[in-house]
Parts: C-alpha cells; sequence; structure tokens
C-alpha cells in the first residue's frame, strides 16, 4: 500500500494522510500509550454505539477491528456462516491482539454482531461489558426508549469508571464529536468538485483513523489536512476516470478502493460504515444530550437494519445524484445478509435515476484480486460505452 498514488495529471501524496495510515497501522501500540497516561479503553464494535458518552466518561473509545491474515481461534467457536468481518474480529481478540481494553460495548445491530457480542464476552472475560439495544425504527417512542438506554449505558459506564458524567461533560463531547462531523463534511464537500483532493482510498485512511484515536487530537489532524488541501490549490484530475459510489458492508481494506481507483474509477462518495454512514448527521447540542444522541443515532445515514427500507434508498440516490457518481459499486461480505437482502431495492432505485450498479461478493480479507479486477473493468467498459 503506498501513499502517493499518482493519478495521471496530479501527484496526490499528502503528509497527513501519511499520519493517519500510520496511525491505524500502530493503533496496538498507540492503545497501549494512551492506557499508560490513565485512560480506560473501551472497545466498540458497531458505529450505532454513541461514542460520546465512552469519551464524556474520560474513557477513550476504540473501535474493534479485524486484521489477522487467517482465523483458526475464531473458526473452532463460531458457526460457519458468520460473517468474515465479526470472524476476524473475534480472531483478533482471542489472538490478544485487543488486550489492553478494559470493556466491549456493542448493539444488536445484525446477529452477527448480536452473537459476536455473546462468544466474546465468554471467551474474552473483560472488566466492563455492554450491549445496547436500538430500535429499526425512528418514532418518538423509540426515541425516548434509546435514550433510557443510553441512561442505562451511562449510570454503568460511571460505575466502572468512578466518574460522574454529567451534562456538561456531555455538551462537550458532543461538541468535540460534531467538530469531527463538520471537518468530515467539509472533505466530503469537496469531493463533489469535478477534481476531487482526495482518492477513495485516502478518504478510507483518513476515516478509519478517526476511529482509534481521541477525536480532539483527530481533529487537529483534520484540520491540517483541509489546510493541506487549501494550500495545493489543485486536486486530482479526472481524465477520463469515471466518478463511483461504493456501497455496501463494513470496508476497512483501502486495497480494495485502490484496486477500483487503478482500473479506471474515482472514488467519490460511498455509503459505508467506515465512511459517509460513521459521521454524516450532527448532534443536537441544544437539545438534552442523551435525548439528541439517541435521535441523531437513530436518524442517522441509515444502515440496512433500519425501516423502512426506502429511507436507505432515498439517502442513497440523493447521495449518487449529489456527487454525480457514473456507477455504483456495491460490495457485499459472504454472508452478510442485511447487506445482500437490500440490494434488489437500491438497484432499483439507483437505475430509476440511471445510475448503473456492479453488486461484487466478498470476504473480509481482501483477496481474488485478479477475478475482482475483471469484474470492474468489465463495469467500467459496459458504462463508458453506452455513452458513446
Ligand atoms: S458485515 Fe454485515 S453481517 Fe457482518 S457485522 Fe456488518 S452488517 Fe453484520
Amino acid at each position: 500500500m503506498t501513499t502517493t498514488n499518482t493519478i495521471k495529471g496530479a501527484d496526490v501524496s499528502m503528509t497527513t494522510i501519511k499520519k493517519f495510515e500510520d496511525t491505524f497501522t500502530q493503533r496496538d501500540m498507540l492503545a497501549r500509550k494512551w492506557k499508560q497516561e490513565g485512560r480506560a479503553l473501551m472497545g466498540w464494535v458497531c458505529t450505532y454505539v454513541p461514542e460520546e458518552i465512552i469519551y464524556a466518561a474520560g474513557a477513550l473509545p476504540i473501535r474493534v477491528l479485524g486484521g489477522a491474515q487467517e482465523t483458526p481461534l475464531a473458526d473452532a467457536t463460531l458457526y460457519s456462516n458468520a460473517c468474515s468481518f465479526i470472524r476476524n474480529c473475534l480472531e483478533m481478540g482471542l489472538d490478544k491482539r485487543y488486550d489492553s481494553l478494559d470493556g466491549l460495548v456493542s448493539v444488536n445491530t445484525c446477529d452477527h454482531i448480536r452473537r459476536f457480542f455473546d462468544v466474546w464476552t465468554y471467551h474474552i472475560p473483560m472488566p466492563f461489558k455492554i450491549i445496547l439495544s436500538v430500535p429499526t425504527k425512528v418514532t418518538e417512542n423509540t426515541i425516548r426508549f434509546f435514550t433510557q438506554e443510553l441512561s442505562r449505558f451511562r449510570h454503568s459506564l460511571e460505575e466502572f469508571t468512578g466518574n460522574r458524567i454529567t451534562i456538561d461533560s456531555l455538551r462537550s463531547a458532543i461538541g468535540t464529536y460534531n467538530r469531527t462531523r463538520i471537518l468530515l463534511g467539509k472533505l466530503y464537500e469537496k469531493k463533489k468538485s469535478l477534481n476531487p483532493p482526495l482518492t477513495g482510498t485516502q478518504t478510507l485512511h483518513t476515516i478509519l483513523a478517526g476511529m482509534v484515536m481521541p477525536k480532539d487530537q483527530y481533529n487537529v489532524l483534520l484540520e491540517e489536512l483541509l489546510q493541506e488541501i487549501e494550500t495545493k490549490g489543485s486536486g486530482i484530475s479526472q481524465d477520463g476516470k469515471l466518478r463511483l459510489m461504493v456501497c455496501g458492508s463494513e470496508l476497512e481494506h483501502p486495497e480494495f478502493l485502490e484496486l477500483i481507483e487503478q482500473s479506471g474509477g474515482l472514488v467519490v462518495a460511498d455509503d459505508l460504515c467506515n465512511g459517509a454512514r460513521y459521521f454524516w448527521g450532527m448532534v443536537d447540542p441544544e437539545e438534552e444530550p442523551l435525548n439528541a444522541l439517541a435521535r441523531r443515532y437513530l436518524s442517522r445515514f441509515p444502515c440496512p437494519r433500519m425501516h423502512p427500507l426506502e429511507s436507505r434508498v432515498q439517502y442513497i440516490v440523493q447521495m449518487a445524484q449529489d456527487f454525480a457518481v457514473d456507477g455504483v459499486i456495491y460490495e457485499v461480505i459472504k454472508f452478510c445478509d442485511l447487506h445482500a437482502n437490500t440490494y434488489p431495492l437500491i438497484k432499483k432505485g439507483l437505475q430509476e435515476v440511471g445510475v448503473p450498479v456492479l453488486k461484487l461478493e466478498r470476504e473480509y480479507l481482501f483477496s481474488a484480486t485478479g477475478q475482482l479486477k475483471t469484474r470492474i473493468q468489465a463495469f467500467f467498459e459496459n458504462i463508458s460505452s453506452a455513452r458513446i
């Protein structure tokens, strides 16, 4: 993996992107360092976990992600149709790669994540564990229910850390996280231009780093990145490249986007939980904090677990249009029933506005690149020839 993607007409290397890449690569070592500084480390597994509450307790929220090359330990404990993302996360836990964590925070997002929590907490005892029940609809009643869940979470964390989570500390955490959302929003806004400042690969590096480091430090780096982009002036020359959006299952391999970009595409938009779905939608700073958090997390850019599904289709179609994409690549991890089952509806919605879609089934680990490349290139040729 390189940081200097020389796309014809522009050298888009950036020193801040290198810092993001390094942070993500060295996340184990950095987590141990932050722990030595006296902060409890809380692992979270899904973007429906409101990190702000952990942050307000003085602890550091860190996303549990995969990274193992093989999964023999997890294979021995999980049923064969568990998705390879949670299988890989579990492997990392069983292999003691998350030993510095003080606890695990999960949600009932999908059956795979739900079982992951059970198996993890059975095999990897941790001082703190909690699973939150997230409603699948957005109504005033479900927001009230989720606010109560967050209140339970707040009290458990207070008890565990010995730190009071006050209204002021919650407001301050919300302010820090909203700042991240504003800065990432600015970045995505720039990606709408004819010459976007970053590739999709670089954008994924940027967002992954934010999930494993303190947000106040991350915000400083994001400001630096935006400044670097300003100073640089010119963006990436599209030079015949197709503008693309990537949607679907959990994706933490920048190599996947790099393959698309080396095949003649430029990823300008996404609907990924390590992308737009992570930061889209602000928390109202004026509302009572737990209520505001419940409202934002339930009504953010929806993942396919939320109902009605039409709302997700609308978000994706709107984004495809706003970012003027030529096509969408919809990637689905094998056995990820949520993303697989919603594909027909999303394909229909995109086709109604003239946006072609390619569905790629994959495993969590980045492999079968030759086959993927052939299918991506054929998709690009179809889009290009339909224009002639
Ligand atoms: S990739 Fe799909 S199946 Fe796996 S945890 Fe995510 S939503 Fe669930």
